[in-house]
């Protein structure tokens, strides 16, 4: 076996190149491989971090073995998933990254309704494999976002007021704790990891395998987006929210406030115009949807009606060239209560001030089974929230519009002050106030998760995340940097 001593790799010290962990299969990747500046860039094109090794594993063998090189030569750990989180969490400077992105397999049981996941999957694999028996288990928005992270924070989509937050749908995982041990965890197996598993984030080991119950969806549900003029989005606003407090759990809608994207389904004289965009998806027979949708669609002219019936699994990639990696990206977000005028009023002051044609503002609506489950009953933070917003900053390299829409969406944040009511751990950007995390929970929760974190986690191996503390963590591994 070949490798560094651990002087040679630790914090900031640049040691020989890598070539061997014992038991390892995968790919190791450092700063001498031609491919390190491709396997260590994420989907946010800000974050533009140097870790000492990439360890690209292929199974959970390869994951353990990453974890105890790690932990013998105490380096710096980040876990990476499909790589989408806004605050770049997934990759880490001079350390280690044990990363899951070729374990991207899932396997579908459709008698039982089941479905066994790897942790480096996307959730365009899950749709890929479930939607051919018509089953589906809430998932992201945005094709190409990691099952991991999103799942491990709690997972808002389209379907879940209907079957409920990922997290909801979850039944076991199988993880790799800090120790290098691997666990199955699940209501009956370590029932204390299971619950902080389910919004507690990446703070507990590197999960390799999730196992989710299948509903039926589809494959063809009622979905699309409906698009108003921007001077109309007060109007709309008012008439959405009536419309959403009494609609249907199988109604999902997310708003978004922006240009129109040149999107082929759309016409090219709308493009770029600004707009506010109601987005539909209707996880019932298509006949319910027509009649449930009706009122919205003729609330008011629209520029655009473009609901009808869709392949699920298509409507599920449709805004994935809207957020593409590699582009630039800053977050603030909020959880927000029902739409009142003031709120509305702020909204619209504020959603199209922004710069650069992509930088856009995304409300998702939430309640229905979300609201269901008891607060507490998982470590997801709220579950009384009507709607969470991020105000997201999307600017190309080489477009100057960075400064200019950080500040915008820092400045709606603060506009949205007074409304705010927590906020979804997966939605926090990376340079956050430390209370944000405790804000995304809520004391009763956080303080839930330190103890769990203080019994699987006590050193806090695992702190490139949205960091619970444990008690006993006074030292941070292979880091002389707080974590935030
Ligand atoms: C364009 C876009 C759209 C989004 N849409 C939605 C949406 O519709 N619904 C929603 O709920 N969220 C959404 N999100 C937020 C998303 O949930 C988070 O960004 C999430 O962290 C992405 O997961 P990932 O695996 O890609 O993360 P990564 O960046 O790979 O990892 C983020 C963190 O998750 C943890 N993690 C990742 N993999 C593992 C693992 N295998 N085991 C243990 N911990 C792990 C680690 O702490 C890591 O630091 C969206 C994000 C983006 C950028």
């Amino acid at each position: 076996m070949t490798t560094p001593a651990p002087a040679e790799v630790g914090h900031g010290i640049k040691g020989p190149t890598v070539v061997e962990i014992d038991a390892f299969r995968g790919r190791l990747i450092s700063a001498d491989h031609t491919d390190y500046d491709v396997a260590r860039a994420i989907w946010n094109g800000t974050i533009d971090r140097r870790p000492h090794l990439i360890a690209r594993c292929i199974g959970t063998a390869d994951v353990v073995a990453a974890m105890r090189f790690a932990r013998d030569h105490d380096l710096e750990i980040a876990i990476r998933g499909g790589g989408h989180n806004v605050a770049g969490t997934a990759v880490c400077d001079d350390g280690i990254v044990i990363d899951l992105s070729a374990m991207r397999g899932v396997r579908v049981d459709p008698a039982n309704r089941r479905a066994w996941v790897q942790g480096g999957a996307l959730w365009g694999d899950v749709d890929h494999e479930t939607q051919a028996h018509g089953l589906a288990t809430t998932g992201g928005i945005v094709s190409h976002t990691g099952v991991a992270g999103l799942t491990l924070g709690g997972g808002v989509g389209w379907l879940m007021r209907k079957h409920g937050l990922t997290i909801d749908n979850l039944l076991a995982v199988d993880i790799v704790t800090a120790d290098g041990g691997l666990l199955r965890a699940s209501k009956d197996e370590h029932p204390d990891l299971f619950w902080a598993l389910r919004g507690g984030g990446g703070n507990f080991g590197v999960v390799t395998s999730f196992e989710f119950r299948l509903n039926s969806v589809g494959p063809t549900v009622l979905a699309g987006p409906i698009l108003w003029d921007a001077p109309d989005a007060g109007e709309v606003l008012r008439f959405y929210r009536d419309f959403v407090r009494d609609a249907p759990d199988e109604l999902g809608t997310v708003v978004r406030f922006g240009t129109a994207p040149p999107l082929s389904v759309i016409p090219e004289h709308l493009h770029w115009r600004p707009v506010v965009m109601v987005g539909t998806c209707y996880a019932g027979p298509i006949e319910d949807g027509e009649r449930v949708l009706r009122p919205l669609r003729t609330s008011r002219p629209p520029l655009l009606d473009l609901v009808g019936p869709a392949p699920y699994v298509g409507f599920q990639s449709a805004l994935d060239s809207t957020v593409v990696h590699g582009w630039n990206y800053y977050w603030k977000s909020t959880y927000l209560p029902q739409l009142c005028d003031d709120l509305i009023d702020v909204l619209t002051e504020h959603a199209f001030s922004c710069s650069s044609p992509r930088s856009y503002a995304a409300m998702f609506h939430l309640k229905g089974a979300v609201g269901r489950v008891a607060e507490g009953a998982t470590a997801f933070g709220s579950r009384q929230a009507s709607h969470a917003i991020t105000l997201d900053a999307v600017w190309r390299p080489g477009e100057d519009f960075g400064d200019q829409d950080t500040a915008w969406s820092r400045r709606f944040f603060a506009a949205l002050g007074r409304f705010r009511e927590g906020v979804y751990v997966n939605f926090l950007g990376g340079d956050e106030d430390p209370g944000r995390v405790r804000e995304a929970y809520g004391d009763a929760v956080y303080d839930r998760l330190v103890d769990v974190k203080t019994t699987y986690d006590p050193e806090n191996v695992f702190h490139h995340n949205q960091n619970i503390r444990p008690r006993t963590g006074t030292r941070i591994i292979g880091s002389t940097r707080a974590p935030h």
